[in-house]
């Protein structure tokens, strides 16, 4: 069945009856009546009707990343920056290459300015090789916001679909196939969803670690077992995760 297909004959109920750690709450085992088809409206979209740009930005240059040393009165400033779609592919590399500029001068104390991915990638590097690092962080500083474990009671996790494990979803590419290990790395068995919180405990970031939630929403035209593995815990979680953003 393709994509559009399950769609349109009530896909969400099909993922729901497939979950094996997830129940969606309420649902009887038997089967849903037949809905028609819905006739959506075509979405009018084009650059001239966008208001406001808040999220999703991707700093790229055309012409490539960025790693270069300057002088800046008696420091050294090390750039890194302009990875566009790559930069969590990218960031350990680039962070390895600013490395190197910064150990061929004599200081080893670094300040990272800017704690995205890039920064922080290359901020592990600096420390591995003998630095003394401290970050700049402008818009969470850590030790104000910290991310937390998102326990399995949270509201988060019964949203819609009533979540009771983690799932740890391999990458696609990382996947052994039908009974292959799902854990990508030895250091990597356990999954995690984390957070970062405001001040009434609402989550304003929501992060997964050791699982690929990416690949089981974006998988299934390549790999039909990998989606019926993978894709109805990532899309239950999906769904909540979106349901609460909409609420919190
Ligand atoms: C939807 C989406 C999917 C993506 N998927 C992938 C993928 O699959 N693989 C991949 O490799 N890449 C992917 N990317 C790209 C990747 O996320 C970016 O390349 C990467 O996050 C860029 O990291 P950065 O650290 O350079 O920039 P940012 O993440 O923008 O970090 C810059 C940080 O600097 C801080 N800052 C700015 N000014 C100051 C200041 N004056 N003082 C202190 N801090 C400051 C900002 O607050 C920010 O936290 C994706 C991007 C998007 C949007």
């Amino acid at each position: 069945m393709d994509r559009r297909t399950f769609l349109r004959t009530g896909g969400t109920a099909a993922v729901g009856l497939t979950i094996t750690g997830c129940m969606p709450r309420g649902l009887r085992t038997a089967p849903a009546p037949a809905r028609h088809p819905v006739n959506l409206v075509p979405v009018d979209v084009s650059w001239d009707r966008v208001i406001r740009t808040t999220v999703g930005l991707r700093p790229h240059r055309d012409s490539g990343f960025v790693v270069r040393a300057d002088r800046l009165d008696e420091k050294t400033l090390i750039h890194n920056y302009g990875h566009g779609g790559a930069g969590m592919s990218l960031g350990w590399g680039t962070g390895y290459l600013a490395t190197e500029l910064a150990l061929a001068q004599p200081e080893r104390r670094a300040a990272v300015i800017g704690c995205g991915m890039v920064g922080l990638t290359a901020a592990r590097q600096l420390q591995r090789h003998g630095f003394d690092v401290t970050i700049y962080a402008k818009a969470l500083p850590p030790e104000r916001y910290p991310i937390v474990d998102i326990p399995l009671e949270h509201g988060l996790f019964h949203m819609l679909y009533d979540i009771r494990h983690i799932p740890q979803i391999p990458s696609i590419g990382a996947w052994g196939g039908p009974g292959g290990n799902t854990s990508e790395r030895r250091d990597s068995q356990v999954p995690h969803v984390r957070g970062i919180l405001d001040e009434n405990g609402r989550i304003m970031v929501l992060m997964t670690h050791n699982t690929d939630f990416g690949d089981a929403f974006e998988r299934e035209g390549e790999d039909h077992q990998y989606f019926l593995a993978f894709a109805p815990d990532g899309y239950a979680f999906g769904v909540n995760a979106i349901i609460y953003s909409m609420t919190h």
